[in-house]
C-alpha cells in the first residue's frame, strides 16, 4: 500500500496519458501485468492489483502444482510510482513496475524484484551499495509463413557495422533512442558478432534500477520488434550455425559514494577479489539463474566468448569473470556467463548474494587465467561449469548460501518449474533424433 497516493508522478499529468500499464517479472523474467485506465489508477495505487499466484509459471500448461497446496491464492502487484515512464511506442500509455505482496496471510509470493531489494539491503548492512551495468544481446528475425523464423539480416562479419546494411529498417537504433528517451540509460547499440545479432548497453546504476532497466529493455525490444512485424529473441543459442546471446553483467560496490573496488595491487581492491571469489565459489548454483534454460548450455562452448569454466582473468573474454582494464571510478568486474534468457532480477540478485558471501567470509581469490582459457587443462582452467540445466539445478539446490539468500519461495518454485521443463524436454522427440536415427536405424 502506497504511503502517500495523493502524489502521483508528473508523467501522469500529461493529458494524453489514457492508461497506466503495471508490469512485473515472473520467475522466467517474462513481463506480466495489467493495463489500468487512467481514472482507475489511483485505486490501483491504493489497493494494488490482484493476480492469480499460478502466474509465476509461464502459463497454466507449464505450471506444476507450485502454490496448489494453498489453492493458488491471490498475489497483489503494488505499483512503484518511482518507476513511472511514458511508453514511446504506444502513445497514451504510461508504464510502471510493481512489487509483489501476498493477499492476506499467505506466504510472500516469489517476487524476483524483491530478491534484488533484499540483496541491496544485505549489502547496505555492511555499508556497501551495489552498482550494476547490464549488457544484453539478442537476435532479430522475420516471421515465415509456416510459423518459422529466418534472420532479419543474414550477412557475415557485420559486427560493429552500423546503418542500413546492419539494420535495414533502423529498428535497433529506434529502440535505443526510445530507451534513452524513457530515461533508461541506453547509451549504445550495435550489431554483434553473429548474423542478425544486436546489443544494447545500459549505463551502470544502483542494482535495482539496473535490473529494472534490463527487464524493461527486454520488454521494449520484444514489443517494438513485434510492432514492426519482427520477432526479437533473447534465447541463449537460437541457431546451430551462430554463437549465442550473452547477458553480461558488470558489478562494482560503492562505499560512501566512492568505488570500493578501486585501489590496491593492480588497481583493484581486496574487496573486489573477495567478491569475485564469492561469485566463483557459487558458480555452479548461480548457473541455474544465469543460464536458466535447457538451450542455454549449448552456448557455453570453446571459442564462443562465453566461459566453459569457473575462472577469472584480466580483460579476458574467455573467462567467467573479466576484469575490464578501466581503473579508478570505473573499476568493475564483468560476469560473462549469463545468457539473454536469464531473468535480470534473479541473475542480479543471485550474483550479488554470491559476491556478498565472498566479501563476508573474505574468501581468497585464486590465480587468473591467462590467454585463451578454452585451451587450458585441469586445475589451470578452473572447475568446469555444469553442462546442463539439470546439473545447475542440482547445484542450486545443494547451495545452502544461495538457497537461503534467494529464499525458499523463489528457489523451490524455480526448481519445480524448471524440473518440469526438463521432464517435458526429456520425453520430446527432437528434429535431431529424426535426422540422426529415423533413416538409418
Ligand atoms: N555473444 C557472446 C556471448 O555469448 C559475447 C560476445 C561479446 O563479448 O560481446 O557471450
Ligand atoms: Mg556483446
Ligand atoms: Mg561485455
Amino acid at each position: 500500500r502506497q504511503e502517500n497516493p495523493a502524489v502521483l508522478p508528473p508523467e501522469l499529468e500529461d493529458p494524453s496519458v489514457t492508461s497506466v500499464r503495471v508490469l512485473y517479472a515472473d520467475l522466467h523474467g517474462v513481463a506480466r501485468g495489467k493495463d489500468v485506465p487512467i481514472r482507475e489508477f489511483r485505486h490501483a495505487v491504493e489497493h494494488g492489483l490482484a493476480f492469480c499466484s499460478a502466474i509465476m509459471g509461464t502459463d497454466l500448461r507449464h505450471t506444476p502444482v507450485v502454490g496448489g497446496e494453498e489453492g493458488y491464492p491471490d498475489l497483489v502487484a503494488c505499483p512503484d510510482l518511482s518507476t513511472m515512464t511514458l511508453v514511446p511506442w504506444e502513445p497514451g500509455v504510461a508504464c510502471c513496475l510493481a512489487d509483489l505482496r501476498p493477499a492476506g496471510d499467505h506466504a510472500p509470493p516469489a517476487d524476483p524484484r524483491g530478491a534484488v531489494r533484499r540483496a541491496v539491503a544485505a549489502f547496505e548492512e555492511v555499508g556497501l551499495s551495489p552498482v550494476v551495468g547490464p549488457e544484453l544481446e539478442f537476435f532479430l528475425c522475420e516471421r515465415e509463413a509456416a510459423g518459422g523464423v529466418r534472420r532479419y539480416v543474414d550477412n557475415l562479419s557485420m559486427v560493429y557495422t552500423v546503418g542500413p546494411q546492419a539494420d535495414p529498417r533502423g529498428i535497433v537504433r529506434e529502440i535505443a533512442e526510445m530507451l534513452s528517451g524513457m530515461g533508461l540509460g541506453a547509451f549504445a547499440a550495435n550489431h554483434e558478432f553473429m548474423n542478425s545479432q544486436y546489443e544494447i548497453n545500459l549505463h551502470h546504476a544502483p542494482a535495482l534500477t539496473a535490473a529494472d532497466r534490463a527487464f524493461r529493455l527486454k520488454c521494449a525490444v520484444k514489443d517494438v520488434a513485434a510492432m514492426r512485424g519482427l520477432v526479437a529473441t533473447f534465447m541463449g543459442k537460437p541457431f546451430n550455425d551462430q554463437g549465442g546471446s550473452g547477458f553480461h553483467i558488470h558489478f562494482s560496490l560503492e562505499r560512501d559514494g566512492a568505488n570500493a573496488f578501486a585501489g590496491g595491487a593492480d588497481g583493484v581492491s581486496d574487496l573486489l577479489r573477495h567478491f569475485v571469489a564469492g561469485v566463483l565459489a557459487h558458480a555452479s548454483g548461480l548457473m541455474a539463474f544465469l543460464n536458466p534454460t535447457i538451450n542455454a548450455y549449448r552456448r557455453l562452448v570453446p571459442d564462443s566468448l562465453a566461459p566453459t569454466h569457473a575462472n577469472w582473468g584480466w580483460d579476458n573474454r574467455t573467462a567467467f569473470v573479466r576484469i575490464p582494464p578501466e581503473r579508478g571510478g570505473a573499476t568493475r568486474v564483468e560476469v560473462r556467463v549469463g545468457d539473454g534468457s536469464a531473468n535480470p532480477y534473479l541473475a542480479t540478485a543471485a550474483t550479488l548474494f554470491a559476491g556478498l558471501h565472498g566479501v563476508r567470509e573474505r574468501l581468497p581469490l585464486g590465480p587468473p587465467v591467462g590467454g585463451d582459457a578454452y585451451t587450458l587443462a585441469g586445475e589451470k582452467a578452473g572447475p568446469p561449469l555444469p553442462a546442463t540445466l539439470d546439473e545447475a539445478l542440482d547445484a542450486l539446490e545443494a547451495d545452502q548460501v544461495l538457497r537461503e539468500a534467494m529464499g525458499p519461495q523463489i528457489v523451490d518454485t524455480f526448481l519445480a518449474l524448471k524440473r518440469y521443463e526438463i521432464e517435458r524436454h526429456r520425453t520430446w522427440v527432437s528434429d535431431w533424433e529424426i535426422s540422426e536415427y529415423l533413416h538409418h536405424l
